[in-house]
């Protein structure tokens, strides 16, 4: 593989997320990196709800790429293409590379910038505090942490859930779902399963809502909590195209190589990996990756790569509140304070901050 500028190969990360910024900072010093992501910040996804009901706990939970990004090029822009030795971005830049890694998860429509995106929790928190009844739509990990949130620091608010499946957090075990309603229901909340709610049809300032069933719901707002697409349509039309999954994934090999590509990796939620889309696992992927990258990009044999050891047990923590949580563990599942104190309180922004090294060389 040729050599980048200077004596470092170009290596050129698509998606700041979790996957992409943890990879990214690894392999900054090891390669002439661009990091080309949307957004001029990491925003911890598991961190946003806490945003809407207390906005200045967002201060730490979006991070500027730039605050642990020392030695290596942010292009704040989408990726629309791949060819085999450049990337071309939305704004019309073609960025070379060497060694390419895909880690663009779920798709979202959020700011560039970080100021915008605090104004959004912003003008979110203040839409909660004017609303004395709320609807939340979808009853997947968000909307079952956003009425967490509202619930614990709003406990005056009438909230209602609307989800469309016959129980709730299906990514987890009935057991995780039934004690998620039960902790629900205790502070108040109106959960309505297997009905959907039409958003369309409501106009705007229109506070009735109507369920599939044909019930009425009285909500001054709405939040819509239905889970975001994976951020892969754009790879479509790429040289990947047929790396492609049904279901939309990235295909990869045991050494997060995008199947049949020797120089392109894919990491995170956007890989077809069968393990749950979690965070953590995504930082052990990016983790497998960046020795493999480091291996390749000096010259190592690709014959002494390291294999990913998918993960068998299926662990999450859904925060309940700022104290509370529901936790599925290998053997058994609980709710309550003890999984609270693991996630809740801080909703491990702390922990990401110092695995990003952030506040030992914050440059604002
Ligand atoms: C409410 C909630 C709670 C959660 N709680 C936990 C938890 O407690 N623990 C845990 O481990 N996991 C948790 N998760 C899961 C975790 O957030 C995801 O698994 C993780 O964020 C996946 O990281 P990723 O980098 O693969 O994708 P993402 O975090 O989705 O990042 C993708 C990045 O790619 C960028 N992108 C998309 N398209 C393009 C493009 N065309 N060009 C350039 N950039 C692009 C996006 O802007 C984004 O920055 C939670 C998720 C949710 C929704």
């Amino acid at each position: 593989m040729a050599g980048g500028t200077g004596d470092r190969p170009k290596l050129v990360v698509i998606g700041g997320g979790i996957a992409g910024s943890y990879i990214a900072k690894t392999l900054q010093f090891h390669a002439n990196l661009t990091l080309i992501d949307p957004k001029e910040y990491l925003e911890i996804p598991w961190a946003s709800l806490r945003g809407m009901v207390e906005p200045s706990f967002a201060e730490r939970s979006l991070i500027q790429h730039k605050d642990y990004l020392i030695a290596s090029r942010l292009i704040a822009s989408n990726a629309v293409d791949i060819r085999d030795s450049e990337v071309l971005t939305a704004e019309g830049r073609l960025v070379p590379y060497d060694y390419l890694v895909i880690a663009t998860g779920h798709g979202d429509q959020l700011p560039k910038a970080r100021a915008e995106r605090l104004k959004q929790y912003q003008a979110e928190n203040e839409k909660i505090k004017a609303a004395q009844s709320i609807l939340i739509v979808g009853g997947g990990p968000t909307g079952v942490e956003l009425a967490g949130e509202i619930a614990v620091d709003f406990p005056e608010k009438k909230i209602t859930l609307v989800h469309n499946g016959y129980r709730l957090l299906e990514f987890l075990g009935p057991k995780a779902s039934k004690k998620a309603l039960d902790w629900l229901i205790s502070k108040h909340v109106e959960v309505k399963l297997e009905q959907t709610v039409n958003l369309e049809d409501v106009a705007e300032g229109n506070k009735v809502y109507k369920t599939s069933s044909g019930e009425i719901i009285k909500a001054d707002c709405h939040f819509l909590c239905t889970g975001k697409p994976l951020g892969s349509s754009w790879l479509k039309n790429t040289i990947l195209r047929d790396s492609l999954d049904d279901a939309g994934s990235l295909v990869v090999d045991e050494y997060m190589r995008v199947k049949g590509r020797k120089n392109i990796f894919a990491i995170g939620d956007i890989t077809n990996i069968k393990e749950m889309k979690q965070g953590h696992l995504a930082k052990k992927q990016a983790s497998t990756a960046a020795k493999n990258l480091k291996l390749l990009m000096s010259g190592g044999n690709e014959s002494k790569m390291l294999a990913y050891k998918m993960s068998s047990t299926t662990k999450a923590i859904v925060s309940l509140g700022r104290h509370d949580a529901v936790a599925q563990f290998h053997l058994t599942t609980m709710i309550g304070l003890i999984p609270g104190l693991i996630k809740s309180k801080d909703l491990f922004v702390g922990k990401t901050r110092k695995e990003l090294d952030i506040d030992s060389f914050v440059r604002h």
